[in-house]
């Protein structure tokens, strides 16, 4: 955060010893803390509304979430196409969430959410990326590390939707090999887990990391993409593993079927959208083939 003769700004601070930052500025700080897990600010910004970051790093903003949430969940849970029980992993904000439950087909949802401090303040102060999803009779809501839910649950799940921060602080264990052996583990046949794997053109590494893991533990290591806008440098891979190898390539007729059958109404989720998204470009390839 620095000060300055035109307010206060909110350094993004992912790619700094890279060389690289951005900055928003805080017209109104609506809450600031040290939670005992990271650093949590949520403030006011003029183009994108209400953000959060935690650590200095953008994790949702009021006016773009939906692209990120969308895809993060609706391209799993209609590929799968009978997605009854779904594992949240993070997610504090309740965007994942509330777009999960919009799915009549899911009968349990299990979020896992290392930091309470993120759930109690964001329902607060940024209501409208959870709208309600935290009260769904169909969601046990946990608060742990992750990593370890995965080891210690004999539960399982249609489809794992690993909505993390970056590999920094309380988010690295969910990139570790471990963490996804377990939860491997807790996918029913025919399951899918996705992660949130950062911007290819920025944090290329780590997608190559993760596919090399994916690659050891699944028949299908790939990702997609969706592109948003405060998640700076490119379009964001979200990693994809099963051991189905259909669920990428279920037809646009029936991704539209579906979709109907849903009832969504979405701003940035398409079945054609869902079907390109997986269409990657050469650099992205590399990182996914490594
Ligand atoms: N959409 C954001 C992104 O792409 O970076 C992620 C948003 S969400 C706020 C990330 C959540 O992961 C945070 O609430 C954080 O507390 C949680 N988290 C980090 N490490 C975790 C862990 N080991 N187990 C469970 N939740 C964790």
């Amino acid at each position: 955060m620095v000060g300055g003769a035109n307010g206060r700004w909110v350094v993004e601070t992912l790619y700094e010893k890279e060389g690289f930052t951005c900055a928003f500025r805080a017209d109104k700080v609506l809450y600031e803390e040290e939670t005992g897990q990271q650093h949590l600010v949520i403030f006011e910004n003029g183009l994108f509304g209400r953000m959060m970051a935690l650590d200095g790093i953008t994790q949702v903003t009021e006016r773009d979430e939906f692209i990120y949430h969308e895809m993060m969940t609706h391209v799993p849970i209609l590929a799968h196409g009978n997605a009854k029980r779904v594992l949240i992993i993070g997610g504090g904000d309740g965007g994942i969430l509330r777009e999960v439950i919009r799915h009549r087909s899911v009968e349990h949802v299990t979020m896992v959410e290392i930091d309470p401090a993120v759930t109690d303040f964001c329902k607060k102060q940024l209501p409208q990326i959870s709208a309600g999803a935290f009260d769904d009779p169909r969601l046990n809501l946990v608060f742990a590390d992750g990593a370890k839910f995965v080891e210690d649950t004999d539960e399982s799940y249609d489809v794992i939707i690993v909505d993390s921060t970056d590999p920094i602080g309380p988010g690295e264990v969910l990139f570790r090999e471990e963490f996804y052996r377990a939860a491997h583990a807790r996918l029913t046949p025919g399951g899918v887990i996705v992660t949130q794997n950062g911007v290819p053109f920025m944090q290329g590494d780590e997608l190559k990391s993760t596919m090399e893991k994916f690659r050891r533990l699944f028949k299908v290591a790939s990702c997609y993409l969706a592109t948003i806008p405060t998640y700076v440098g490119g379009p964001m891979a979200m990693g994809w593993g099963t051991d189905d190898e259909t669920l990428k390539a279920v037809p646009l007729e029936e991704l539209e079927k579906r979709y109907a059958a849903a009832g969504l109404t979405t701003r940035y989720y398409t079945p054609e959208v869902h079907k390109a998204a997986f269409a990657l470009p050469r650099y992205v390839e590399t990182c996914v083939k490594v």
